[in-house]
């Protein structure tokens, strides 16, 4: 007869297995990216705000930190705390109001936070005069957490860097390269990114119209999110709102010739912003998937909010949340 010391080994090795198996998909899987927000302004609770979150070695990065970022990077897993950097395409609202909520959660003497040193943000010209404004939004809470709390002041301070083409972050092997993309006259500079790790790669286009530079950029990527944006064609006839709204984004057909021309392993859509007045309907992410496929045939997903790809050497998979 087995003793109780013998079922609880068992039961305890019957527990370790999954574990072993995770830590072996892990070494396997050593450059995902998750979609955390895919959304665009219209406040839903399918589709968070713009973020996306990259896991490559032995860096985790952050791309734009939308609304609801911090409870997606919960439901990931992820401490909040060990994000190594924060990388901002542009300063539209919808791309930074879940800033505070990181930073200061990612702070906490918690699970979710425990960031013991400043938090690293990079983006465009005015990052740093937001970040100096957020500080000074939230002074009363730091200094009130510090005295009462006696949390490290360290860990609530930010490190801004104000960016220009090029690479502009490198450590442990993962490269990150911001290059501009077009979302306007007045909306500039306006940066994509691209993250380099062992010989692969993602871009993620940020906020943009058809760009030549993206695609410069993009050419021969593994895995490229981009976004696009749609109205129906009676809308777009009759509301000048409307026109201008998709001429600072990319119409389908465009995205799908930006991937037939950079020829991904995957192609991704997220940040599809689809127009209504309320009265015409707004097209439905089905409509701009038909859209780009008519330029563009090879493999493309619309991604969701947790959506999470595997690039690997021999290319690109994807799991649904
Ligand atoms: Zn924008
Ligand atoms: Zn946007």
């Amino acid at each position: 007869m087995l003793s109780k010391v013998s079922l609880i080994v068992i039961a305890l090795t019957l527990i370790a297995h999954p574990d072993v198996s995770s830590a072996q998909t892990a070494a396997a899987n050593d450059f995902e990216v998750i979609t955390l927000g895919t959304g665009f302004p219209a406040p839903t609770m399918k589709r968070f705000g713009p973020a996306t979150l990259v896991k490559a070695g032995k860096e985790i990065l952050l791309f734009d930190a939308g609304r609801g970022a911090s409870q997606r990077i919960w439901q990931t897993g992820t401490p909040m705390g060990s994000i190594n950097g924060l990388f901002l395409t542009h300063l539209h609202s919808d791309h930074i109001v879940g800033i505070p909520d990181v930073w200061l959660t990612g702070w906490l003497p918690s699970p979710f936070g425990r960031r013991s040193t400043p938090m690293r943000v990079w983006g465009p010209k005015g990052t740093k005069a937001m970040m100096a404004g957020l500080e000074k939004a939230y002074d009363w809470d730091v200094e009130t957490r510090i005295a009462d709390q006696k949390l490290a002041r360290e860990g609530a301070a930010i490190s801004a860097t104000e960016i220009e083409e090029g690479v502009i972050y490198n450590q442990n092997g993962v490269k990150v390269t911001a290059f501009e993309v077009d979302h306007g006259e007045l909306i500039k500079p306006c940066f994509g990114f691209r993250v380099d790790y062992d010989g692969r790669s993602v871009v993620l286009s940020g906020d943009t119209k058809f760009s030549e530079n993206l695609i410069k950029h993009a050419t021969g990527t593994d895995l490229l999110i981009h976004q696009a944006a749609m109205a129906k064609d009676e809308l777009l006839e009759k509301s000048v709102p409307v026109r201008y709204i998709i001429a600072h984004h990319t119409k389908p057909e465009e995205v799908g010739t930006v991937f037939a021309r950079t020829k991904p392993k995957m192609a991704a859509l997220y940040h599809i912003v689809l127009l209504t007045d309320g009265k015409i309907p707004a097209p439905t992410e089905a409509d701009v998937e038909e859209r780009a496929k008519k330029n563009y045939q090879g493999p493309m997903v619309i991604a969701e909010d947790l959506m999470r790809f595997s690039i690997k050497k021999d290319g690109v998979t994807y799991m649904k949340p």
